[in-house]
């Protein structure tokens, strides 16, 4: 991605980017039971009511929340500043994260908000059981040629996310921000009522 390419989805880095934080998916430690998994063979000798203790990674809950940890070759701004978008040129990860961009380095960069490559944002949604349906590619139609991006979770046939752009990685960002209102939905279908009778 380059400058030009990265500043054209800017404005729909941060939606893009809450969407993604709100992707889970069972800890790789200890596969989603919340604690060290438990073999035949320790039941037999451990009895009563003692409980492993939960897993460190995901502190007992089994699942794993995504959350950005920058890279270098990644494009990034800061929201608050509205500054352009700023390539990351090392990352620090040692104590508190810091990362250089241009001739700044900035110390837990909480207020920056990453600009992910399509690609990074096809291995998030797979380990959250999301996928693209089929190679975003362009489509040529009646308004021209435009990028097509369909998202689906596995075993469910009906899309959802889908979205028509100019370039493939505008795709993938609009059909990100379908997906969040997916999520809406989901969460607010417990409490509100059905408009569509
Ligand atoms: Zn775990």
């Amino acid at each position: 991605m380059n400058s030009k390419q990265a500043n054209a989805v800017k404005e729909l880095a941060a939606p893009v980017n809450k969407v993604l934080e709100e992707l889970e998916w069972d800890c790789p430690e200890c596969e989603g039971y919340g604690h060290r998994i438990v073999h035949r063979e320790d039941f037999r000798i451990i009895h009563g009511d003692w409980k492993p203790r939960p897993c460190s990674t995901c502190n007992g809950t089994g699942k794993i929340k995504y959350s950005w940890t920058p890279q270098v070759g990644e494009w990034c701004y800061n929201e608050r500043m509205g500054s352009p978008p700023e390539l990351i040129s090392e990352v620090d990860l040692s104590r508190d994260t810091s990362i250089r961009v241009g001739q700044y380095i900035w110390t837990n960069p909480v207020f920056r908000t990453p600009i992910l490559e399509w690609k990074t944002i096809e291995e998030i949604l797979e380990k959250a059981g999301y996928y693209f349906e089929e190679p975003i590619k362009r489509v040529y139609g009646s308004e021209g040629s435009k990028c097509h991006c369909v998202i689906k979770k596995l075993g469910n046939p009906k899309p959802v996310g889908v979205a028509w752009a100019d370039s493939r990685i505008r795709a993938v960002y609009e059909a990100i921000k379908e997906l969040g209102k997916e999520q809406a939905k989901k969460k607010g279908a417990n409490d509100e009522p059905d408009k569509n009778r």
